[in-house]
């Protein structure tokens, strides 16, 4: 047989090696910032059109290339910064691997302009597909720039697997902000869609982070600080009370470079052992510095992840760092999380004496109603009852029941009712059980139903806000003092995005500043001490769309709203408020399915049953 053996041409080379290091348009920028980076850059500007689909232009005053170089540096295999295998263990510089250009040019329009500080003149370069168009001398400024154009234009698979451009530019503000927070000595611009998302003139770390983060962040921060022969550990630590429910700003930093450590990681969580909120994550900026010897990064393509050589002691010596210091700043006798934010005694009541609580019954009231509400505007839009259980036969007779008995789902009735008022139909209103604070029982003539509480709740109240968002505006309460939340820029950008459909839903606020937002009406099933919570979690699900990608912003919304609000897996539930939610869940129209496609309820036909005992 023929040899079939060849080696691959250069450019399909490229373009393999590209689909390890180009996963989205983030990782373009991740490569060309950390290239400024290593070519000396004081000043670096980002540049992004799309989301990063259209345009990415990173523009740096560093070294620049002379032109030989400038070709060159398209090569794969090309790199300045290591010559021999035993530099890759003495490593400073962020590239190493001399792939990145090659690879992007393999996928992209690039077009580079370069030019020494102390050459007259200087170079353009385009290319195309790991094609070179054109190289010519010209007038550029001294410095870098690269411009990357119709990113996979070549690879039309890759292009549709990005996603919206709010994710696309999540990630890109993600590798923004570690290379903006590993160098606060060099200044930083970042223009999306000719808006200024960041402008970061040189400054000190705390600054840095506060200046990427928004001002509230300052008042959160605590410094660590050790030094050791294996290790030396700078950064700030997020005090405990700030902790958010989402998981967000964790850096870790060795040598500069950021890195994912779900080790080290676990060592400053078990730092904060005992001081966080249940489901709150810790925030951290660590700085590790180590000897280049002692780590290698050159496991990975994208140098996210490394491996040090004595993992365990940086563990130990990080975890009493950061102990150390949560423990110097006083933060663990002053903690108090269970403290009821109801209970603060606004300043106006201050000095007044105390009046003897009148008792006012209002005997209409029910209290269950308002736990577990269903539709924010409930109070005011008056449902006719369900009857759950005709619905249910409804339901059942078009699931293709082989009998097709329409009685089959019928609440078995209370023996003590029948006969004596012939009502056998004055439904066992509270024949229903909780078992392990999670499900809910109902029998019913054939058999049982149950229901996963949470998953209910939230088929309930997503349908409620869904409605609410795109037809019927919800209630709204307003709060007795207006809240002011803080966020980031590119956060409140979100908020702003959204509030068309937020106020719909029954939220009332205003934005005070690119860092601000001041709450004033919020819908009225919610609890005023979860919004901050709740719009956490909002925005990073609408930052990182939570899974199983919604069909639009309206529907994104009611999925994380009725995620975050839901009653929990855990709670008790009096009867009353179980009944209530059995009516509200098969009142909606797809009662079976969670918004998130999850079951919702399984029932258990008394043939079923009647299996166990054979
Ligand atoms: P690596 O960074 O791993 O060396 P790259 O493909 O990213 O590989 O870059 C190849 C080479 O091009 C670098 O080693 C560097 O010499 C040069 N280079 C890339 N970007 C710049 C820049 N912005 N300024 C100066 N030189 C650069
Ligand atoms: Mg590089």
């Amino acid at each position: 047989m023929a040899d079939i053996i060849q080696l691959l041409p250069d450019h399909v080379a490229n373009q393999i090696a590209a689909g390890e290091v180009v996963q989205r348009p983030a990782s373009v920028v991740k490569e060309l910032m950390e290239n400024a980076i290593d070519a000396d850059a004081s000043v670096i500007q980002l540049i992004v059109k799309d989301a990063g689909k259209s345009l990415i232009l990173v523009v740096d005053n560093g070294s620049g290339m002379s032109s030989t170089d400038a070709r060159l540096s398209l090569e794969r295999h090309a790199t300045s910064k290591i010559k021999t295998a035993s530099d890759l263990f003495n490593i400073n510089t962020k590239g190493f691997r001399g792939e990145a250009l090659a690879s992007i040019a393999a996928i992209a329009h690039l077009e580079m302009k370069s030019r020494l500080q102390h050459d007259p003149i200087g170079t353009i370069i385009r290319v195309e597909g790991s094609k070179v168009l054109s190289q010519e001398d010209a007038a550029v400024p001294s410095g870098t720039s690269i411009a990357v154009k119709n990113l996979f234009f070549n690879v039309p698979a890759r292009r549709n697997f990005l996603k919206s451009d709010q994710v696309e530019l999540r990630h890109i503000i993600d590798e923004f902000h570690r290379v903006a927070l590993a160098h606060p000595c060099v200044e930083f611009k970042f223009y999306h869609n000719d808006s200024e998302m960041f402008n970061l003139p040189v400054s000190k770390l705390r600054k840095r982070i506060v200046s990427v983060f928004g001002s509230k962040t300052n008042e959160k921060l605590v410094p660590v600080g050790e030094e050791t022969e294996v290790v030396r550990i700078g950064g700030f630590v997020g005090k405990p009370q700030f902790a958010r429910k989402t998981r967000g700003e964790q850096f870790f930093f060795v040598n500069d470079r950021f890195i994912k450590s779900p080790y080290l990681n676990h060592a400053v969580n078990s730092a904060f052992e005992g001081l966080l909120k249940e489901g709150a994550h810790a925030s951290y900026f660590l700085y590790l510095e180590v000897d280049p010897q002692g780590i290698d990064v050159n496991i990975h393509p994208t140098k996210t992840e490394i491996k040090f050589e004595d993992e365990h002691t940086i563990y130990a010596i990080l975890r009493a760092a950061v102990r150390h210091s949560l423990g110097q700043f006083s933060i663990a006798p002053v903690l108090d999380f269970e403290r009821d934010a109801s209970m603060d005694t606004p300043y106006s009541y201050k000095g007044k004496t105390a009046m003897r609580p009148e008792v006012d019954v209002d005997q209409s009231f029910n209290p269950f109603s308002k736990e577990i509400r269903s539709t924010p505007g409930q109070g005011f839009k008056k449902h006719k009852q369900a009857d759950w259980e005709s619905l249910y036969v409804g339901l059942e007779s078009k699931s293709n029941q082989p009998d097709g008995e329409s009685s089959h789902f019928e609440v078995e009735s209370d023996p003590d009712s029948v006969g004596m008022f012939g009502q056998e139909h004055t439904i066992a209103h509270f024949k229903t059980f909780q078992v392990q604070n999670k499900y809910i029982i109902k029998p019913i003539k054939s058999g049982l139903v149950i229901i996963n509480q949470h998953r209910a709740h939230q088929r309930i109240l997503y349908e409620s806000f869904l409605e609410e968002i795109t037809v019927n505006a919800g209630v709204s309460q307003q709060l007795m003092f207006p809240k002011q939340l803080h966020y980031s820029r590119p956060e409140t950008a979100v908020i702003r995005d959204l509030r068309p459909q937020l106020e719909q839903a029954g939220f009332v606020f205003e934005c005070l500043d690119d860092e601000a937002i001041e709450i004033n009406g919020i819908p009225s099933a919610m609890a005023e001490e979860k919004v901050s919570d709740i719009l956490d979690s909002l925005i990073r699900d609408v930052q990182q769309q939570v899974p199983g990608a919604s069909f639009s912003q309206s529907d994104l919304i009611a999925k994380s709203l009725a995620k975050s609000m839901a009653i929990k897996s855990g709670k008790h539930l009096g009867s009353e408020e179980r009944e209530f939610l059995i009516d509200k869940l098969f009142f909606c129209k797809e009662p079976d399915k969670s918004p998130f496609s999850k079951p919702v309820f399984v029932t258990l036909r008394a043939e079923d049953l009647e299996k166990f005992f054979i």
